[in-house]
C-alpha cells in the first residue's frame, strides 16, 4: 500500500461561497441571544435592555504570529481565547464570535479547516456561538481579525479605572510562563534554519509551550468570584505583562500601587527556562506578556474571601498617586515599574538582557 498524501484542496475549487460554506456548514447555537448567525447580511443578536460588550483582535502573519512553530488549529484556538480574555477582564462571558479571515492560495481548505477547527474548539470551549465572518483574499499572508460579543456578570462591567486606595491588587494563575515559551520555540526555529535535519528539542517544556502556544481565557475566574460574592474594584487582563497592565490601572485610576516581588506568582519551569536565559523570572512576569491571566483589585473588606483561592495570588496594594508605582524587591529596596512590554507602534523593546 502506498502512503496517500495528506488531502489538498485548492480554495479557487471551491470558491469564496464553498469555502464559507465548509467552514460554516453545522454551527449551532447555544446562546438565546444568537437569534440569527452565519447566512444573511448580518446576523441578529437579542440582549434586552443590556449593556453588552465587545471587543476586536487583529493578527497579522509574521507580526502576530509565526506559522513556522504556530500549528493552525492552535492559532484559530489562540485567536478566539485572547478575545474572550478581553470580555472576561471586564467581569463578564463572551457570547457570539465572527471571524473576518484574509488569505493566499498558499492555503488549501484543510488548512483553513484546521484554523477553524482551533476557531470552533474555543467556541466550544467557552459555549460562545460563531455567528459570521468575512473572508477575503490577502497577498501578504494569513490576517485575522475576530470580534466577540459578551455580557457583564449582573450587567454591571468592570473597568481599569475605578480602583480605590487601600485595595488589595491580585492576580490569577501564575506570570511569564507564555514568554519563556517563546524563548523556547524562538531558539529550536533558530537550530532547525542552522540544521532543517535537526529535530526540536522541546522536552520537559510543556507547560511553558501551552501557555504560549494555547492559552486559556480566566473567565472560571469570573465565575469563581461572582460565586463568591466579590466584585473586583478594577480589572484587566494580561496580555503585554504585569508591568504594562498595572500602569494602566494605576494610571486610570489615578492611583499609585506597591508589589511586591516575593508575591507575584511564576511557576518552577518559567523560572528554571528565563535562568537558563539569563533573565530574572521576574522581569518575564513584568514585562512578558501574552498570559492572559486577570489582574484585578479587591476592597479590603473581601481578604477573606478570596485569600484561600489557591489561583489567586494577593501581590500588593493600591496607594495614593504620589507614591508612585513600585515594586518592593526581595530585598527590600523600591523599584520604579516600567512598563516594556509590547506597543504595537514602538516594538517589541521587550526583556532588557
Ligand atoms: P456579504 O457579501 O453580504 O458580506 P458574505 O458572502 O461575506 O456576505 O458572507 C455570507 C455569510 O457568511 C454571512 O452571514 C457572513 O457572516 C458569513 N461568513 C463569511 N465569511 C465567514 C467566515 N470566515 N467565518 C464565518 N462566517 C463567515
Ligand atoms: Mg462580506
Amino acid at each position: 500500500m502506498t502512503e496517500d498524501k495528506p488531502k489538498r484542496t485548492e480554495l479557487s475549487e471551491l470558491g469564496e461561497f464553498g469555502l464559507i460554506d465548509r467552514l460554516t456548514r453545522g454551527i449551532r447555537h447555544r446562546n438565546p441571544g444568537t437569534v440569527v448567525g452565519v447566512g444573511d447580511d448580518a446576523a441578529v443578536l437579542s440582549y434586552p435592555d443590556k449593556k453588552i460588550l465587545i471587543s476586536k483582535d487583529l493578527l497579522i502573519e509574521g507580526v502576530h504570529f509565526d506559522l513556522v512553530y504556530t500549528p493552525l488549529k492552535h492559532l484559530g484556538y489562540k485567536a478566539a481565547v485572547v478575545n474572550f480574555s478581553d470580555v472576561a477582564a471586564m467581569f463578564g462571558f463572551p457570547r457570539q464570535l465572527m471571524v473576518g479571515i484574509g488569505i493566499s492560495n498558499r492555503f488549501s481548505a484543510e488548512a483553513i479547516d484546521e484554523l477553524y477547527s482551533g476557531i470552533k474548539l474555543a467556541c466550544e470551549r467557552y459555549d460562545v456561538d460563531l455567528i459570521g465572518g468575512d473572508t477575503v483574499s490577502s497577498i501578504s499572508g494569513l490576517i485575522l481579525s475576530l470580534t466577540v460579543v459578551g455580557d457583564a456578570h449582573a450587567d454591571q462591567p468592570v473597568f481599569r479605572n475605578t480602583a480605590r486606595e487601600g485595595d488589595l491588587v491580585c492576580v490569577s494563575g501564575d506570570l511569564g510562563a507564555a514568554y519563556t515559551g517563546l524563548l523556547i520555540l524562538e531558539r529550536e526555529k533558530q537550530v532547525y534554519r542552522a540544521d532543517p535535519l535537526m529535530q526540536p528539542d522541546l522536552a520537559g517544556y510543556d507547560y511553558i509551550l501551552e501557555r504560549q502556544l494555547k492559552p486559556e481565557a480566566r473567565t472560571d475566574i469570573v465565575r469563581l468570584l461572582s460565586g463568591a460574592g466579590v466584585r473586583p474594584t478594577a480589572m484587566i487582563d494580561i496580555s503585554d505583562g504585569l508591568a504594562s497592565e498595572i500602569i494602566h490601572i494605576c494610571n486610570d485610576s489615578g492611583l499609585g500601587c506597591k508589589l511586591y516581588e516575593e508575591k507575584i506568582p511564576v511557576d518552577a519551569t518559567t523560572s528554571s527556562v528565563a535562568d537558563e536565559f539569563g533573565i530574572s523570572p521576574v522581569t518575564c512576569a513584568m514585562n512578558g506578556g501574552e498570559d492572559y491571566e486577570l489582574l484585578f483589585t479587591v476592597r479590603q473588606e473581601d481578604y477573606d474571601k478570596i485569600k484561600d483561592m489557591p489561583v489567586i495570588s494577593i501581590i500588593g496594594h493600591m496607594t495614593e498617586r504620589n507614591e508612585g508605582i513600585s515594586l518592593v524587591s526581595r530585598n527590600g529596596s523600591l523599584i520604579g515599574i516600567q512598563a516594556q512590554g509590547w506597543d504595537a507602534f514602538i516594538g517589541n523593546k521587550k526583556i532588557p538582557r
